[in-house]
């Protein structure tokens, strides 16, 4: 064979351009997640990168789907851990009297992970998720990703204070966006329902509640019955039986005053006396006393 001496090359560099725009296609029509079976503050967020066309607006819709991800699943530990007694809720609000940072809400997670006193229900599916079956001490490939390489990418390109090339955002969304979609999967518990108490009645010696499910993006009414007593506005994790997990306002779905609709927040902020609550839906943010609930 005697080909001209750059023949090879200029296939392989068609070879390359083309894998490349195979990876950028497959990129572009990968289905987005399934968000109807996602629990709301992650389904919500979820649908942000879908909707995105640009690379840059895809991308910080990726940061915003693990950073909720994360902070979801703190939530459900530090409330896992009031309502086993492991903590008082007072000592959960006084880590929130600053604001606290993503990396020190991984941490907090991974503190209930490891403490090899607990189990429950709650507890239990986060460590199915973070940590290996065999070896349950043991962080998994889900929880190396996303509390060491996502925290730092997430904390690296929020850090920079101006915009960068469209290409730089492209390049991080094409490396990350399945291996953060492969962390919802694999994130078992976010397909627990959420539900916001509307009503409650005593029957029997259980307590019947009026509820909104929310899981995707559409509330459902339903009604369930717990021997947990949570209060009118409460917002809980459900285990599809009679088990609730009251989020103590971590999670919380809300009236929203800046878009006048009813959607779910994660808490920024508790001090003494006010709650300050944002969302990944519209950035909203607003606050309310701590007394009323
Ligand atoms: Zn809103």
């Amino acid at each position: 064979m005697t080909s001209p001496p750059d023949e090879g090359s200029t296939l392989e560099r068609r070879l390359a351009a083309l894998e490349e725009t195979v990876a950028r296609l497959s990129a572009l029509l990968e289905p987005s997640l399934s968000v109807s079976k996602l629990a709301a503050p992650i389904a919500s967020v979820a649908l942000k990168d879908s909707s995105q066309h640009q690379f840059s607006s895809k991308f910080f819709a990726l940061l915003d789907l693990g950073e909720s991800l994360l902070k979801y699943g703190a939530a459900l530990g530090l409330a896992d851990a009031v309502a086993a007694g492991r903590m008082s809720a007072e000592s959960v609000a006084l880590l929130f009297r600053a604001p606290p940072s993503l990396g020190k809400l991984a941490e907090l997670l991974r503190t209930q992970l490891d403490d090899t006193s607990s189990a429950g229900w709650t507890i239990d599916r986060l460590r199915e998720a973070f940590r290996r079956p065999a070896r349950r001490p043991t962080p998994n490939e889900t929880a190396r990703y996303l509390f060491e390489e996502f925290l730092n990418v997430r904390n690296t390109v929020r850090g920079h204070g101006s915009q960068q090339p469209e290409g730089y955002y492209e390049g991080l969304y094409l490396k990350h966006h399945l291996t953060v979609h492969d962390c919802i999967k694999a994130c078992k518990f976010i397909e627990l329902p959420l539900v916001s108490i509307h009503a409650v009645d005593n029957v029997d010696a259980q307590h019947e509640y009026r509820a909104a499910m929310l899981l995707g993006i559409t509330p459902e009414s339903i009604l369930l019955r717990s021997p947990t007593r949570v209060s009118v506005g409460d917002t809980c994790v459900w285990d599809h039986g009679s088990r609730l997990l009251p989020l103590i306002d971590l999670v919380s779905f809300r009236y929203c005053p800046v878009c006048s609709l009813e959607h779910v927040f994660f808490a920024e902020q508790i001090t003494a006396d006010r709650i300050y609550f944002h969302s990944y839906t519209g950035n909203h943010r607003f606050d309310v006393p701590r007394a009323a609930h």
